[in-house]
């Protein structure tokens, strides 16, 4: 019993890291694989976090063909902030459920926030262990539940404990305790399903590598900003200790899927120190648009730093309160504004337009006026200095319309803002405008965040494919698996 082709799906995992692991003689598994495939680096799509990179590589489109941006998207109807499972996102098609259509037997084992797709011939199991597990699994078929309950009767960190507060070196040890053990139970899962059936393909998927970067950065890295000598000594290396946990799964799932298998890893976006002004965004955006001296509306008070300051562990409970509060909020701090920042991942700001025809409210004309909003955007973002560094907070900033093309275009963010991470250490809390003042940059629980760096490992067949971005990475594995015919038409 086998895998003809197996599909290792590591979020957040960081290629630099793992080079330097195996450099330095650890990794055995990781190391094997890399010497016996073709190896690509690439990066994400400019300013995508990881909900965009691991969405356009399961569909093989870039982010205005799915418009899945960040777990948090803006309606543009309410101007509410709505959290992912209540939103309606566009229908899309896994690689994985167009090789349904044509027979093959597949299992997706957790592929990163992609929306659940039952199989007819095949398994999916959706959030068993999620990186932020704030929401159920879903398992299709439900008996792969009662299977799964041997291995774990819950997710280890699940009931928001994953975002709880840690201070203490044991509160933090025991966090990363709950994380590793993850690991083992997958990999056990992983294993004996491998083993008691025939799969055309496999997609085995860990988050964990994902967790501790967020988490223990400032543990890992002695020269990161936050970095605290004492707390180090006490836990060690959390993100090494992760990864030789995940060799070992590594090791066990490739041995499982059996010698035959065509195998893939894909990982990404990496992870590095987190350097952020996402604390200050809603207030620089503000500010850019109705000037440094217009006084706070209570709606904008309220709602400032709502993301920053409300623990995903409550945010949970206080759904039903926080949305209905925020709407109403919302509706009325924005719909008079031209302009104003919506949640994202941390390595970028992004800006919602205004515009007329498309929100509510609109107060922006598209075309000539769309643009120039825009070109005021870059101009006044990149004024905020990081006296840390006296150097502009901005990289770059990206203009959706012109970067990306595509039928739901228009539910990204108009612009993203990268933040310059260059010589800079994350524990910046003010940032200095000429013309907007200063402002307090809110300090975030995580310390590491995802850098734009992915890694496809493919068999050494694939060497000639072109890989530039995330969506790039479905074709060379829909033409592995249909390299053979399904197994469900062998077996009529
Ligand atoms: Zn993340």
């Amino acid at each position: 019993m086998a895998a003809r082709t197996l599909i290792i799906g590591l979020d957040g995992a960081d290629r630099r890291f793992i080079d330097r692991l195996i450099a330095e003689g650890e990794l055995p598994h990781f190391k094997a694989l890399k010497e016996r495939s073709a190896t690509f680096e690439f990066e994400n799509d400019p300013g995508q976090g990881n909900v965009q990179f691991w969405t356009s590589a399961a569909i093989g489109e870039n982010p205005a063909h799915h418009g899945h941006y960040f777990y948090m998207q803006f309606d543009p109807d309410s101007y509410a902030i709505i959290s992912e499972p209540h939103f309606p996102l566009p229908p899309v098609t896994p690689f994985w459920k167009q090789l349904d259509g044509e027979g093959y037997r597949g299992a997706v084992v957790d592929w990163y926030e992609m929306p659940v797709t039952p199989l007819t011939h095949g398994e999916v199991i959706h959030r068993w262990f999620a990186e932020e597990p704030l929401t159920k699994t879903v398992f299709h078929p439900e008996a792969l539940g009662e299977l799964a309950a041997r291995y774990a009767e819950s997710d280890p960190i699940a009931e928001g404990y994953a975002s709880r507060p840690r201070r203490s070196a044991a509160e933090r040890q025991e966090f990363l305790d709950r994380v590793f053990s993850r690991i083992d139970i997958k990999g056990s899962f992983f294993t004996d399903h491998l083993r008691d059936k025939d799969y055309d393909f496999y997609i085995a998927c860990l988050s964990e590598a994902h967790n501790v970067g967020h988490y223990y950065m400032d543990v890992e890295d002695d020269r990161h900003g936050l970095h605290d000598a004492t707390l180090a000594a006490e836990i060690g290396k959390p993100l090494r200790e992760c990864y030789r946990r995940i060799d070992k799964v590594l090791g066990a799932v490739i041995s499982a899927a059996g010698d035959e298998a065509n195998v893939f890893l894909l990982g990404g976006p990496g992870m590095e120190e987190f350097i952020s002004a996402n604390g200050a965004i809603d207030e620089m955006i503000r500010r850019v648009d109705v000037g440094y001296e217009a006084p706070l509306t209570t709606a904008d008070a309220a709602k400032e730093t709502y993301h920053s300051l409300i623990p995903a562990s409550l945010r949970g409970h206080l759904r039903p309160f926080a949305q209905w509060g925020r709407r109403l909020l919302a509706r009325n701090a924005y719909r008079d504004r031209r302009f104003f920042a919506v949640p994202h991942n941390d390595n970028a700001g992004a800006v919602r337009i205004n515009l007329k025809g498309r929100e509510k409210f609109g107060t922006v004309a598209p075309g000539n006026e769309y643009q120039s909003v825009i070109e005021e955007i870059r101009e006044g973002v990149s004024s905020f200095i990081n006296p840390a560094t006296g150097r502009s907070i901005v990289k770059r900033v990206i203009d959706t319309s012109k970067e990306f093309d595509g039928p739901y275009r228009d539910m990204l963010p108009d612009v993203f803002i990268e933040w310059d991470r260059t010589d800079t250490r994350g524990d910046f809390r003010t940032l200095v405008s000429e013309l907007f003042g200063e402002v307090t940059v809110a300090r975030h629980a995580r310390t590491g965040d995802h850098s734009p760096f992915g890694f496809l490992w493919a068999p050494p067949a694939f060497s000639e494919t072109a890989i530039s971005r995330p969506r790039d990475v479905a074709a060379p594995m829909l033409a592995a698996i249909r390299t053979a015919a399904p197994r469900n038409r062998q077996n009529r």
